[in-house]
């Protein structure tokens, strides 16, 4: 049997296709959510990469910021429930999921099924958020991809103090105005959203295992300076961002099952 999960973002949209409810068998990420050609693209391109059509899905499962307008389906289930289904597929004993997305963080405590407890959410303010991330990558003309590695390379973080995106951007081009080394400025906008989102977690309470989920989990310097910042290791998967993804394709196998 095979399942689409359809995840629609702010900023990017996600699909999987799970055989069984299991195996992976197709993939797509387009840049452009809700609002845009992207999240048609989006199960255009995760059907001709399983080599199956739309009417080989025994289940359709919408997620996300924009899962209410997806045309492909009338089955919706929040990003919380699907995150968690989703990290707990590839990480059996994670009991804390970190989703920072691009335009909000949420902390997601599970049980051993995989099911939320709990969660807290950041969706009031860009600090702290993918969006912050992107902000900082233009002003320093560095593809949001490429921030981990720079940060890697910084041995003295600049402080980054501001907690509003809008004076934390002034203060980088201060920084670059006194010749700060670019990836020390990096490291501390990373430590940042890191600092932000952690102290989130802690409000909530932090159980090991704990991994990152959403298009930020990518950023090795935000997955370093969070390790800091919570005092234990965080696991990360490459396929972070398809968690959400991947949680609805195994909710729509659940339900077709039913
Ligand atoms: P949404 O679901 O809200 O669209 P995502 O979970 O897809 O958000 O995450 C989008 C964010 O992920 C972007 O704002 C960006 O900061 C970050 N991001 C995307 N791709 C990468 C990458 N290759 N490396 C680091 N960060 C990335």
């Amino acid at each position: 049997m095979y399942t689409l999960g359809i995840d629609i973002g702010s900023t990017t949209s996600k699909c999987i296709i799970l055989e069984d409810g299991e195996r992976i068998v197709g993939s797509s990420l387009v840049v452009g959510g809700m609002g845009t050609k992207g999240p048609a693209q989006a199960v255009e391109d995760v059907l001709a990469d399983a080599s199956l059509t739309r009417e080989d899905m025994q289940g359709i499962v919408a997620t996300g910021y924009g899962r209410n307008k997806c045309t492909e389906t009338d089955q919706q289930a929040s990003e919380l429930t699907c995150h968690a289904l989703g990290a707990h597929m590839v990480f059996p004993n994670v009991r804390t999921i970190i989703d920072i997305g691009g335009q909000d963080a949420k902390c997601i405590s599970l049980d051993a099924q995989g099911r939320m407890l709990s969660f807290l959410m950041n969706d009031k303010c860009a600090a702290g958020t993918g969006r912050f991330l992107d902000v900082m990558a233009n002003i320093l003309t560095i593809p949001v991809g490429e921030l981990g590695d720079y940060a890697g390379r910084s041995a003295h973080p600049a402080a980054i103090s501001s907690t509003c995106t809008v004076f934390a951007e002034s203060e980088v081009i201060s920084q670059l105005a006194n010749e700060t080394p670019t990836e020390d400025i990096v490291a501390g906008i990373c430590a940042s959203v890191a600092t932000r989102v952690a102290s989130l977690a802690k409000r909530m309470g932090v159980k090991p295992e704990v991994c990152m989920s959403g298009g930020v989990a990518q950023n090795s310097g935000v997955r370093h300076a969070m390790e800091v910042s919570l005092g234990q290791p965080i696991l990360f998967s490459p396929l972070a961002q398809l968690f959400g993804a991947m949680g609805a394709a195994r909710l729509a196998w659940q339900k077709a099952g039913k």
